[in-house]
């Protein structure tokens, strides 16, 4: 058992676990979490939307806990539900060869995680309501995994994070600032998967252009801080 599993049986953590938010008007303010256990420990348990009903587990992240770049989608599908990982179906699938053509991977450079920690039924974009009500959790990952570069992957991802509510074929591959760091709004994978083009000008091509644009600035964050 790990030393953050054993703490969630300490004394000190019992506020904690009375704290467990059951309504979006319990505020999370930033500095609640120490872990991003404690953080899904959270998740699992929540009902701040009705999301939590359905869920069969929250899905919070994969990958590298201190990563440079994250990657944020919208929500879970029903493989991710099933094993409380994120992008594991064929989006996941196609989404990690992506970042592999540029040799960046989950176990290093990248994290991933979703606007929403529960799936929507029917894999219905979630509401408005939905996001504010997860959004929270969103912002404490990000304070903690604290990386350099963020992919917004989709307009609803662009939308939930930074409120821009452009069409993503008009953002996808601009380098955003938002709270100080870096984002980049690129097509979602499963839009690739319906889109199998890869001719140029295609968004399977485009994608490809814009991976290749992160794995560059990637480089001079780490050669130049
Ligand atoms: S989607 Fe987010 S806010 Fe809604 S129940 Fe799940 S963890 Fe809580």
């Amino acid at each position: 058992m790990s030393e953050t599993q054993l703490s969630l049986f300490d004394d000190s953590t019992l506020n904690q676990r009375e704290l467990i938010p059951t309504d979006a008007k319990i505020p999370i303010p930033p500095g609640t979490y120490t872990t991003i256990d404690e953080l899904a420990n959270h998740c699992n348990q929540c009902h701040r939307c009705g999301l939590g009903n359905t869920r069969t587990h929250a899905v919070v992240g994969r990958g590298n806990l201190q990563a440079t770049i994250m990657i944020i989608g919208e929500a879970p599908g029903q493989t991710e539900d099933e094993t409380g990982l994120p992008f594991v179906g064929r989006s996941g699938q196609l989404l990690d060869k992506i970042l592999a053509s540029v040799n960046l991977t989950t176990e290093n450079e990248v994290y991933i995680g979703n606007i929403n920690k529960c799936r929507p039924p029917e894999n219905r974009v979630p509401t408005s309501e939905e996001v504010a009500a997860c959004k929270p959790y969103l912002l404490e990952q990000i304070r903690l995994v604290d990386p350099k570069i963020i992919l917004l992957t989709g307009a609803t991802a662009v939308k939930g994070l930074t409120g821009d509510k452009r069409p993503i074929t008009k953002i996808r591959g601009q380098w955003l600032e938002w709270e100080g760091r870096l984002c980049m709004p690129i097509f979602h994978p499963s839009y690739l998967l319906r889109n199998p083009s890869k001719d140029k000008g295609s968004p399977k091509w485009l994608m490809w252009q814009d991976i290749q644009a992160v794995r560059a600035r990637f480089d001079e964050i780490r050669n130049h801080g």
